[in-house]
């Protein structure tokens, strides 16, 4: 029979109140040499209440092998085997994620193993083994009584499985894995593209949690010494970052005075300093609140708190450096794929100055601060789907394909190849549209297109010379405001707007007011509670509400323009009425402000589909119009525009878009009124194609479209191309797309799609 490792406890502890005991115990085991994986099983079950625990380690061929127990058969020691992905235990090794069930026998996965002997046994906390990304092993508690166990001892758990890291690596190559799970099979991780590009490099997986040397401590008081010091450290490394001169003017600046605001708020910290008062050394602190950190990540879906999370995730990376408890970053990063949980806007620039490839970031949004500077540095970046950070090995080969939103770690060799060739021929296309930049956007049969840039940051103003574009077309203004974490003063307003115009060298800019409310929300500011945001209080509606706010934006304008023509426009205008409110009051400001700027232009944005049956009134009155294809196609279709399971539902290249198009288009010809068109479509070459055939000759696209989109032009005949599209939309009358038609056409006249 089966012996028990001692007697099952049935004496009722005390409930579990909070660390300190175990912590010194712990620490007492340790001192004493005596901190042996028996000991550690024991002493799990008796502070947490428990009847029994197990420790689980990690042997070659994805293997468990339980290793220790308390309350359980010691017989099974060594001789149960579980694989990864089996029983709850395996699951926990393959996720990597903690699992706390009050009837664990009842689980879906549980798997039955006699020789344990854990039949009395009702409930369980299995927590992962970490050690610098690779799971080493598990460890387990379990109670007899049906019963979920509370956070405080889920939490120490974990700190218990750090430190179980620490010996069971120090135990070495005599019983274990050098690695853990190393998975050297190849892996995919789908995601969504950041900042588009292809990168292929070794995987720098900075940050991911790297082994404390030493992790309990009897002196508090000299840790909290410690942790001051290194937060005096991490600050004056932020203050340097901020001062270091940036190319570009002031954004980057903005975005991390903006940043270190959230990063050193009080909140995380003093749960950092209670931490260290229950008998934690300051670095196991910072990383236990790290990780409690990133569980309340995970649920939450807003992206602007997120991002706010994000930001302090990276002061905590900077607090680890200066506590030794992380190594410092590479001085060079060349050809390095930047995988990480989260990314803070500093830690992006920081890595861009080493010379990082591209980044894949496991939890990111596209509005994210972190996404914005990829896109205006021109880094490939990706959000990349969970499981990547752990599944990663440093120095790993990586493809990061931010073209088709894929993260392929240690590809296969036939997959590199078919990489290789496409960064080679991309290389090659990339140089052959650059001998695009001053070739003028004329069409085949003479039409000449305007070709205009979408601008939210002063750093895609490089894009100007890079690109050969025409002017900016979009302007938008709230970008900067956000990225900033509020709206500049006027005289802060004025001097971006100034800049933006100097760089522009007489190009024509069209400066679009603050695009506030729905998904861009800034800090400080409430969060309306609306159904529908995107429907909602947003936008110009904001600026006609409270004026204040708009006529100070519009005074910033005429002072930046400093004389020099002005063309501003209203976005989210529904009615004529609303853009002659909004016109007024730019009108009261420019009689107020001298120099007048030698043309001063008022504009409408069309997103509102309602503008389309106010043509003639609203076409007497603006001076030019610009398409927002984004807006007016979510409400066109009553399709959001950030919901991913209708991103291909609705085309713009169908017939109702095409229609409406081209009659708005016709109608700003026989008005006499400049018409643009600016949303992403604009940037898709084959839609820029459809949409030149349909009369619109002025686009504006992000800066990496510009020359794609013109090499397609230049060999189009638009004349050859209409009676095609007539038909096509004709035979697409019941509104489906018409792309696929549309590109074969374009493929057989060797058009580059
Ligand atoms: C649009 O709606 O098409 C547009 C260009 O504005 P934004 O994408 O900033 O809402
Ligand atoms: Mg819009």
């Amino acid at each position: 029979m089966a012996r028990a490792s001692s007697p099952p406890n049935r004496r009722r502890r005390p409930k579990f109140a909070d660390a300190r005991g175990l912590f010194a115990r712990l620490r007492e085991a340790l001192a004493s040499g005596a901190a042996s994986l028996p000991d550690i099983a024991r002493l799990v079950a008796e502070e947490l209440a428990g009847d029994a625990s197990m420790i689980y380690v990690a042997r070659a061929g994805e293997v468990l092998e339980l290793a220790a127990t308390y309350g359980l058969n010691v017989s099974a020691v060594g001789r149960t085997r579980l694989r990864v992905g089996e029983g709850i235990v395996g699951i926990v090794a393959a996720s990597g994620d903690a699992l706390n069930l009050a009837d664990a026998q009842n689980h879906p996965r549980y798997v039955y193993r006699a020789e344990i002997g854990e039949d009395a046994m009702a409930s369980m906390l299995a927590v992962p083994v970490k050690r610098a990304g690779r799971i080493l092993g598990v460890l387990g508690v379990m109670s007899r009584q049906a019963r979920v166990f509370a956070a405080v001892e889920a939490e120490a758990m974990a700190t218990v499985a750090m430190l179980l890291a620490e010996i069971l690596a120090a135990a070495g190559a005599t019983d274990l894995p050098e690695e853990g799970f190393s998975g050297s099979l190849s892996r995919r991780y789908a995601g969504h593209v950041l900042s588009p590009g292809i990168a292929r490099g070794r995987i720098l997986a900075y940050g991911a949690a790297g082994p404390i040397a030493r992790l309990l401590t009897d002196d508090p008081a000299a840790e909290l010494t410690r942790l001051e010091r290194a937060v005096e450290t991490a600050n004056s490394n932020l203050d340097g970052l901020i001062a270091a001169s940036l190319p570009g003017g002031n954004a980057p600046r903005d975005v991390l005075e903006a940043y270190r605001m959230v990063a050193q708020s009080a909140g995380w910290m003093t749960q950092v300093r209670q931490a260290i008062g229950d008998g934690l050394t300051a670095e196991t602190a910072v990383d236990k609140v790290a990780r409690a950190l990133r569980e309340r990540m995970r649920r939450i879906a807003d992206p602007y708190l997120r991002e706010r999370l994000a930001d302090i995730e990276d002061m905590i990376g900077r607090l680890m450096v200066a506590l030794g408890g992380m190594a410092p970053k590479p001085e060079r990063a060349d050809g390095y794929l930047l995988l990480v949980r989260r990314l803070g806007p500093a830690d992006l620039l920081d890595w861009h100055s080493r010379g990082i490839a591209g980044v894949a970031i496991e939890e990111a949004s596209a509005s994210g601060h972190a996404a914005i500077l990829a896109r205006a540095l021109g880094i490939p970046a990706l959000a990349v789907e969970r499981g990547a950070v752990e599944a990663a090995r440093e120095g790993d080969d990586a493809l990061l394909d931010a073209e088709g939103a894929t993260l392929i770690l240690r590809p296969e060799r036939e997959v590199l190849e078919v990489y290789e060739r496409a960064l080679a021929a991309h290389e090659v296309r990339a140089a052959a549209l650059a001998a695009y930049r001053d070739v003028p956007a004329v069409t085949r049969d003479g039409t000449a297109i305007c070709l205009m840039l979408n601008v939210g940051l002063a750093l895609e103003l490089d894009q100007m010379e890079r690109t050969g574009a025409d002017g900016i077309g979009l302007y938008r203004t709230e970008i900067a405001a956000l990225a900033a974490g509020g709206i500049p003063d006027v005289a802060g307003q004025a001097a971006e707007y100034g800049r933006v115009l100097d760089r522009a060298r007489g190009k024509r800019v069209q400066f679009r007011t603050l695009d506030l409310g729905a998904d861009k929300v800034l800090p400080g500011e409430a969060i309306q509670t609306e159904e529908n945001p995107a429907m909602g209080w947003r936008s110009l509606r904001v600026g006609l509400d409270r004026p204040a706010i708009l006529r100070r934006q519009l005074r910033a304008l005429l002072l930046g323009a400093q004389g020099r023509p002005l063309s501003i426009m209203f976005p989210m205008v529904a009615t004529v009425e609303e853009f002659r409110a909004a016109r007024d009051l730019l009108e009261a400001e420019a009689a107020r402000i001298r120099p007048s700027p030698e043309r001063l232009e008022a504009g409408t944005m069309i997103e509102v589909p309602s503008l389309l049956f106010q043509l003639p009134g609203l076409l007497a009155e603006t001076d030019f119009i610009s398409v927002g294809t984004n807006d007016l196609m979510q409400f066109l279709f009553a399709a959001d525009r950030g919901t991913p399971e209708l991103a291909a539902r609705y085309d713009t290249l169908s017939a109702p878009v095409l229609e409406m198009l081209e009659r708005l288009v016709m109608a700003c010809n026989e008005a006499g009124v400049p018409l643009s068109l600016c949303g992403e479509a604009a940037g898709r070459p084959l839609d820029a194609l459809a949409f030149a055939a349909i009369g619109v000759t002025t686009l504006s696209m992000s800066g990496n479209a510009i020359l794609p989109v013109k090499a397609l032009l230049v060999e189009a005949d638009l004349d050859a191309l209409r009676p095609v599209l007539r038909e096509l939309r004709r035979a697409g009358a019941a509104g489906g797309s018409i792309r696929e038609p549309l590109a074969a056409w374009a493929r057989e006249h060797h058009l580059p799609v």
